[in-house]
This record gives C-alpha cells, structure tokens and sequence, in this order.
C-alpha cells in the first residue's frame, strides 16, 4: 500500500505558485488578489477561511476577509460581491459556505463574477466543467485529480466509484472523472446496497462526512482509496470517512486524513486565483 501524500505535493504546488507569483509582479507589478467572505462564527468555517488566507500570505497574495455577523440580510452580502466584482485589485471572490438560512445561497453564487469564481461554484463554470471546457473548477476534485496524476494513475477506462453527491465534492468528481475517460458511478445518501457498488471499483471517492462508512469489506483487493471526508472523532482527531487502519491493508494507495486531500484542495484555490490574475492581467494589458 502506498500513500497518497497531498501535503507533499500540496508544497511543491505552492512554491510554483509563489515563484510565478514573484514572476508577475516583477514584470507587470501586480499582486493576485483574493477576496473572502465568512458569514458567522461556524468554527469548522472559521479555520478553513484562515487556513486560506495563511495559504495566500505564504505565497505572496493580496488577500482580504469580509468577516460577517450570523444575522447579515442577503442585500449586505451581494452588495460585498457587487464590490469585490468591480474591484480591479481583486482577481479572485471566495463565499465560505454553509451560509445561514435566511440567505439564498444559489443568489449569491449565481452574482459572483464567472472570472472570480475561483471556487468555481457559479453556474456558468459548472456548465463548463459538464461540457468539458476550460474555467473554474472545484478546488476539492480538481487537487484529487492532481494528486492523482501525480502518481501516474490514469482513470481512463478505470471503474470510478463516488460516494457523495453534493455540487462541491461528488458531482464535479464525477465530472472531472467522466472528462478523463473513466467510467462513473455516484452513490449517495438514497443509494441501496452501497457495498454493492463500491466492491466493484477500480477507484473509490468519498466525500460524504461519515467516520468508517468505507469498511475494508466493501473494497475490493488493490483498490485505490480517496478519501474526500473531514470529521471530528470523539477523540478531538481528524478522521475521514474510511475505516484506514484496515482498509489501507488491502488497498493499493489511499489518501490520509489529514494530509491527503485538505492540503490539495488549498492548493488548487491558489492555483485557481493565480489562474484568474493572469486572465486578468491579459485584459489589464
Ligand atoms: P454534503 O452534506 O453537502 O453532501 C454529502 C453527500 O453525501 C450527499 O450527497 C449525501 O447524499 C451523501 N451521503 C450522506 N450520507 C451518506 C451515506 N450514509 N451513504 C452514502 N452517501 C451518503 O457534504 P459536502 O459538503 O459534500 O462534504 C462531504 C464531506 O467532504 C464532509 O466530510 C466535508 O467535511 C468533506 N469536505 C472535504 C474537503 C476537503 O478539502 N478534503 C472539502 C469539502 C468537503
């Protein structure tokens, strides 16, 4: 069993970021931006928005949090988006979610810019990762596909199972996966019989907040393993939702929690708002 090390590569990702980070402002004298925007005091929501904008630091961004009260009307959120669309010095608009109930979530989505969207959560980009078209894609899946590709495991013709369905995990999976040639299935909450399905794959994605609802009797020998999940075990540990003491005995590679896919997801928003400054540097002439 070998282990898929997000946090290595995660690095290595970062300091190619931060040198053509270096690179840009030396020779147009911009700095990338990014823009986020936390509503509440979710703890969960709380650490992964300063885990980003440590992220950024590191690398060299302009970054700047609109941190809001649990109670915010849906009218002060989209003015802030309405801002940090029109703000040149901003390439890149990230809405931490969950938002709180009174707010219409798919509203403030749908009002970021397409060219911002570096969570790539905006309809448009959605579309144009389903039709296979470059734009934004969800940070999450896209630094599965990397971490993938960075062990030379080709998906093509392989059979894929994803457990989870939600638009941020399990359906940009499924399309990135479908995108390179893999055969696709996605299993979620309505599934019956999920051992059924994950027994015959090739390949399986998990992303669903359960602790150890892969088992090792639900995968098969030489299986690969990635584990999208993040819980908090009674222990105060981070677990994913594969039971990895007994699974990683019969798989043969499978990602960590932490340490596997966290660290990618990171990654890939700074690649994504690298992306989009030097889109925008292109349109700033
Ligand atoms: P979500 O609640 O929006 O979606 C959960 C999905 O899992 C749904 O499609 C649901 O149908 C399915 N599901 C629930 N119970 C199931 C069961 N018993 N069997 C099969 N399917 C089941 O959650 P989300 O935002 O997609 O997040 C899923 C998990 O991924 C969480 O643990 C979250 O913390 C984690 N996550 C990790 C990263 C990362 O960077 N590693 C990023 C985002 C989310």
């Amino acid at each position: 069993m070998q282990i898929l090390d997000g946090k290595a590569l995660s690095q290595r990702i970062e300091q190619k970021v931060k040198d053509e980070v270096i690179e840009l402002k030396t020779q147009t004298g911009y700095t990338p931006g990014l823009a986020v925007i936390l509503v509440g005091q979710d703890p969960a929501s709380q650490a992964y928005v300063s885990m980003k904008k440590k992220a950024c630091d590191r690398v060299g961004f302009y970054s700047v949090s609109h941190e809001m009260p649990e109670d915010i009307s849906q009218e002060a959120i989209e003015n802030t988006i309405t801002m940090m669309n029109k703000n040149p010095n901003i390439d890149g608009i990230l809405v931490q979610l969950p938002l709180p109930p009174q707010i219409d979530t798919t509203k403030i989505l749908e009002l970021v810019n397409p060219a911002k969207d570096v969570d790539g959560f905006h309809p448009y980009n959605v579309g144009r990762l389903v039709t296979n078209l470059d734009g934004f894609v969800p940070c999450t899946p896209l630094g599965v596909m990397e971490l993938l590709a960075e062990y030379n495991i080709d998906v093509k013709g392989k059979n894929c199972v994803v457990v989870g369905a939600s638009n941020i995990v399990g359906k940009p999976m499924a399309s990135l996966l479908l995108n390179a040639d893999a055969t696709v299935e996605i299993c979620h909450i309505f599934t019956d019989d999920l051992k059924k399905h994950t027994l015959n794959a090739d390949i399986i994605l998990v992303g669903v907040g359960v602790i150890n609802l892969i088992k090792e009797d639900m995968v098969k020998d030489g299986a690969i393993i990635v584990d999208i999940g993040i819980n908090r075990a009674e222990s105060g540990k981070l677990v994913g939702d594969v039971d990895f003491a007994n699974v990683s005995e019969k798989c043969s590679y499978i990602t960590p929690v932490p340490g596997g896919v966290g660290p990618m997801t990171i990654a890939m928003l700074l690649s994504n708002t690298l992306k989009a400054a030097n889109m925008n540097a292109k349109e700033r002439g």
